[in-house]
């Protein structure tokens, strides 16, 4: 097959790390051997210089004015993946209870980690309702939520990157609440002022590995338990602006290229209307075939990650085989889940939907 021009990148649709936007790139790239003329690379500068601190202000200034961050929340540039955040959360915030709901693997990898300090005496982990029951292909209404009273935070996760099963409203709980926003922070407009604690690893759609995003309320910030390292304790990273330790400084200058570029597309609201119409092509065309399915319930579908099935498993590997051929990448779903998975995030554009969608079309048309 031709006629697809990648102009030498690929279509990557992989679920992370993921897609970059080109433009990102090639700036790092002008810039890597010689960073603003200082005759070295952002890589290569202490963290403590007035360069990186100059990286470092631009980068949160320029986050903040996308998500409108309120000032009474501290934003800090960690490490240690989101799956350090799962430990670090408990450890900060848990006294009593915590209120977590299920939606899929990572809600549950965040609550078996939360249940470590359970076990150790440390606080009660309380699962309000779980989305198994569906096989995670929709939400358990609210109204049947064991919530507790007084909880200290209730977590979730606002899209599940496995399941791609997506929660669009804040739940209405009284609760600070915590989201693992891994897979879909910058992709929608959202009201930080909801929120208690957001977090996210910055591969899916702020940028390289190595780098994770915490924006947290100022007063949910001191109370940390004894047993929390000094550099998991957001009050001692916010206090030290996230340099307490050498922070992941290349990868905190690559999401501060990312936030520049976004800006320039117009914010996170523009992005939100391409990411929709995104969605929207690929769910039409998935519902509009009998050969491609995606179970997942209408209002829950993930607008980053689509995840859809063949009528017949034994074509995914010739699926697969074939869609790499022509520049389509990293379409295998989780193995959890079967099938394919296209993670679509920001950077990836609506040309890159109609090619896969076109692939798709064709695949199918030579089977039935
Ligand atoms: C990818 C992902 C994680 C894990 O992130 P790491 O940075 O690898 O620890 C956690 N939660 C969600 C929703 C994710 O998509």
């Amino acid at each position: 097959m031709s006629g697809l021009n990648f102009d030498k990148r690929v279509h990557n649709f992989c679920a992370g790390p993921a897609t970059m936007p080109k433009a990102v790139l090639e700036k790092a790239q002008n810039e890597l051997l010689n960073w603003k003329n200082g005759g070295s690379s952002v890589m290569e500068i202490s963290h403590r210089s007035a360069d990186f601190t100059q990286i470092a202000q631009k980068s949160e200034q320029d986050l903040r004015k996308l998500m409108n961050i309120p000032d009474n929340y501290k934003v800090l540039f960690l490490q240690g993946g989101a799956s350090l955040q799962f430990s670090t959360i408990p450890m900060n915030l848990l006294h009593g209870t915590a209120d977590y709901l299920d939606t899929g693997i990572w809600s549950k990898k965040a609550i078996s980690e939360a249940q470590r300090y359970e076990q150790a005496g440390l606080g009660k982990i309380n699962v309000v309702a779980s989305a198994k029951d569906s096989n995670y292909t929709s939400v358990p209404d609210i109204s049947s939520w064991q919530l507790s009273e007084n909880a200290d935070y209730f977590h979730y996760c606002p899209n599940e990157t496995i399941q791609g099963l997506a929660m669009f409203d804040v739940p209405n709980v009284t609760a600070p609440i915590v989201a693992d926003m891994s897979s879909c922070i910058l992709s929608t407009p959202i009201d930080v002022s909801k929120f208690g604690l957001i977090y996210a690893g910055a591969q899916k759609n702020i940028g390289p590995a190595g780098l994770t995003l915490v924006i947290v309320r100022e007063d949910l910030l001191g109370n940390a338990n004894l047993i929390c390292p000094n550099t998991q304790n957001y009050k001692n990273q916010a206090d030290n602006d996230s340099m307490l330790n050498t922070p992941a400084t290349f990868a905190w200058y690559l999401s501060g290229l990312v936030f520049e570029w976004l800006l320039e597309q117009g914010g996170v609201e523009a992005i939100y209307q391409q990411n929709l119409e995104k969605a929207r092509r690929l769910y039409d065309f998935i519902d509009n075939s009998d050969f491609y399915h995606n179970p997942v319930a209408k209002n829950n579908r993930s607008i980053m990650n689509v995840p859809f099935t063949l009528a017949d498993s034994n074509l995914d590997k010739l699926f697969l085989e074939q869609s790499a051929q022509v520049g389509l990448l990293n379409l295998k779903g989780h193995k959890s889940v079967g099938g394919m998975r296209a993670s679509i995030y920001n950077a990836i554009d609506l040309a890159a939907i109609d090619d896969l969608i076109g692939f798709m079309q064709h695949f199918e048309n030579k089977r039935v």
